[in-house]
């Protein structure tokens, strides 16, 4: 490693208390001797960098350790009430805005009606969403570590731009930079299904793998893919665009433009399509309807053929990735094991070899708010640096 001087020597203390930091958050409550045996660091580096997070009342000390012989050693550990973060999820005529500690804990969420998805409606929105939030939990603005924002479509997250977003209609909209002007905190940003897997990596049930999948069914369908205990973004941002695999070559039209993918087939605008194909008899306009008309075989068989569809691509991913773990999220959830058994059957017989044997399948329970979370999730991880790794830490000290 190169010799550090002068302004390196402040990048490295970031660098060890966003490590100590992260040793806690993932293994601790910990003395400070096993804290020096996880992290690499010097003892002398220890002192300074707990001194200061304890003065940021970021870690405390608590009783309790092992001893061997003498008094039990004092414990270290994350003080998550210590800050907050805000979450955004930006939906189609509202958002949902949450407050929540730094473990993801929701403290307080509301939602705010949207107008139109303009670039400065939804900064106006999101800034009196955030005064909100503040005043009703009686939160100052500097115990915010940030404001993470979740959107639909393809996110530049280093630079803070919305690339491409069909839903919202941004083409290259620099919304990181116009909220950090008009809220005054850091902002991050990412896309929503990523959102949903870093929350599910850093404080959920993925909080023990380094090989995940998230995807979620809904609206839209998307995946958020951890390898290696990296979130995959590839060269736009723009990895886990699940909804786009090809379910069928020269089938249904999708949103997209192209033809055939999975979301043509098993989104919920999709379902609805083909229900009212399918059984004109029943009166089906939105997503809920097919809810009260599972006993008929029609929509069962639809439900049926999407949630195969879902498992194929499944089995596809596991077969590319082999994770440790799925998560299944978002709105479509709610349509339960006529749309899930089928899933697990398909990812199991599609699934090469071992890949699919003793792999846990989670159907995570839904509400609005756990976007919102992912997003609070997204400003607390950027804040310290959380690394998704499990060995985020630096040997310098
Ligand atoms: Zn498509």
């Amino acid at each position: 490693m190169r010799s550090l001087r002068g302004n390196d020597q402040s990048v490295v203390r970031v660098l060890n208390r966003n490590a100590i930091f992260n040793t806690l958050h993932r293994e601790g409550p910990l003395s400070r001797v096993q804290l020096k045996e996880r992290s690499g660091l010097s003892g002398a580096a220890i002192t300074g960098v707990v001194g200061d997070l304890m003065r940021d009342g970021l870690v405390e000390e608590r009783e309790g350790g092992v001893s061997s012989g003498g008094r039990p050693p004092v414990l270290l550990a994350v003080n998550y009430r210590a800050r907050s973060a805000v979450g955004i999820k930006l939906m189609e005529r509202r958002l949902e805005a949450v407050l929540t500690n730094l473990g993801g804990e929701v403290q307080r969420h509301l939602q705010v009606g949207l107008p139109d998805h303009r670039p400065e409606t939804v900064v106006r929105t999101v800034q009196s969403a955030v005064e909100a939030l503040l005043t009703q939990s009686g939160t100052r603005k500097e115990q915010l570590m940030g404001l993470g924002m979740g959107l639909p479509g393809v996110i530049d997250d280093r630079r803070g731009v919305c690339v491409h977003s069909d839903y919202l209609q941004w083409h290259e909209v620099p919304i990181g930079a116009l909220l950090e002007e008009a809220v005054g905190v850091p902002i991050a940003l990412d896309n929503d299904v990523n959102a949903f897997a870093v929350a599910e990596r850093l404080f959920g049930h993925g909080k023990a793998t380094s090989n995940l999948i998230v995807i979620t069914v809904g609206r839209g369908i998307g995946a958020g893919l951890v390898a290696n205990g990296q979130l995959v973004r590839g060269r736009d941002g723009g990895a886990g665009e699940f909804g786009h695999v090809v379910s069928e070559t020269g089938g249904r039209r999708c949103e997209c433009g192209k033809a055939g993918c999975l979301e043509a087939y098993a989104s919920e605008p999709a379902l609805v399509a083909r229900a009212r194909e399918l059984a004109s008899d029943l009166e089906i306009t939105q997503a809920d309807d097919l809810l009260h008309h599972l006993d008929d075989p029609r929509i069962a068989g639809l439900l049926r053929d999407a949630g195969q569809r879902i498992g194929i691509q499944l089995a596809n991913l596991v077969n590319l990735l082999n994770p440790e773990l799925i998560v299944v999220g978002g709105e479509g959830v709610r349509f339960g094991d006529p749309l899930f058994t089928p899933m697990r059957e398909a990812l199991r017989e599609h699934s090469f070899a071992s890949l699919a044997v003793d792999l846990p399948v989670v159907i995570e329970p839904w509400g609005d708010e756990v976007w919102a979370r992912g997003a609070a999730s997204l400003a607390v991880s950027h804040a310290f640096d959380l690394d998704l790794q499990e060995d985020a830490c630096t040997s310098a000290d």
